[in-house]
């Protein structure tokens, strides 16, 4: 599903179109349209939304059409790349648990890629922190949220603590700084080092490998077992 559903859409005479073409060249016009319709339903779209062109639609709405053009295929699996980052949070609800429901129904898996860990906590069963190409932490939700163990992933979650003192004393000591490498010119030891408060010696020298801290639970640090967490959770209450 892309990121951008009115830029994937933009391009395509009618919405009929526009869904259909993946369906109807192993279906009959028929049975094409019959799934047409039920695909309209499933994601919360009137079956007159077909003879619409792109424009007419809301962001919330071409996010729906994006939906029902990946289920086209009855996938096992969906690839969600910032599926709701583009949407006001009303909007983003009505997704979020559209999402929810159709993964229910139809016992999808989704690969769901943001920026944003509140929806990340809210949708995800496991989390994967990737920081310039490299998984550096995984965990199951619930452990990643109550116990992160990479740098990163402090920096991450301390820059989504509300604004207030208690985000000023976490900034002064976990929020990263200065501009990630270059991905095409990439340091030697570990990505991070250069904006990792907790760098020494070693992690400019020697990339750290994912190693297993807990049940379901890897993290990418030389220094996890020394270095402790922010006390996020007070943070998040004050
Ligand atoms: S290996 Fe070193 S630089 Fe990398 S995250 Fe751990 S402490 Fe920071």
């Amino acid at each position: 599903m892309s990121a951008c559903a009115k830029r994937a859409l933009t391009t395509i005479p009618t919405i009929v179109w526009a869904v259909a073409c993946r369906i109807l060249e192993s279906l009959s016009r028929r049975e094409a349209a019959a799934r047409l319709d039920d695909l309209f339903a499933s994601v919360g779209l009137p079956p007159d939304a077909k003879s619409l062109f792109p424009h007419q639609f809301s962001g919330g709405q071409r996010q729906r059409l994006c939906i029902a053009r990946a289920l086209t295929t009855r996938p096992d699996i969906i690839v969600c790349d910032e599926a709701v980052s583009a949407l006001d949070v009303a909007i983003q609800a009505q997704i979020l648990n559209l999402l929810v429901r159709l993964q229910a129904e139809r016992g999808l898996a989704y690969v769901f890629i943001s920026h944003d860990l509140g929806v990340v906590q809210h949708l995800c069963d496991a989390v994967a922190v990737m920081y310039l190409g490299r998984i550096v932490e995984q965990a199951p939700t619930a452990a990643y949220f109550s116990a992160p163990r990479h740098p990163y992933s402090w920096s991450l979650i301390a820059a989504a603590v509300p604004a207030g003192p208690a985000r000023d004393a976490l900034k002064s000591r976990y929020l990263v700084r200065g501009e990630p490498p270059s991905p095409i010119d990439l340091p030697a030891g570990c990505r991070f080092a250069g904006r990792c408060p907790f760098a020494v010696d070693r992690c400019r020298a020697e990339d750290p490998p994912l190693l297993p801290v807990g049940p379901g639970h890897a993290v990418a640090c030389h220094r996890v077992g020394e270095i402790r967490p922010p006390n996020l959770d007070a943070a998040q209450a004050a």
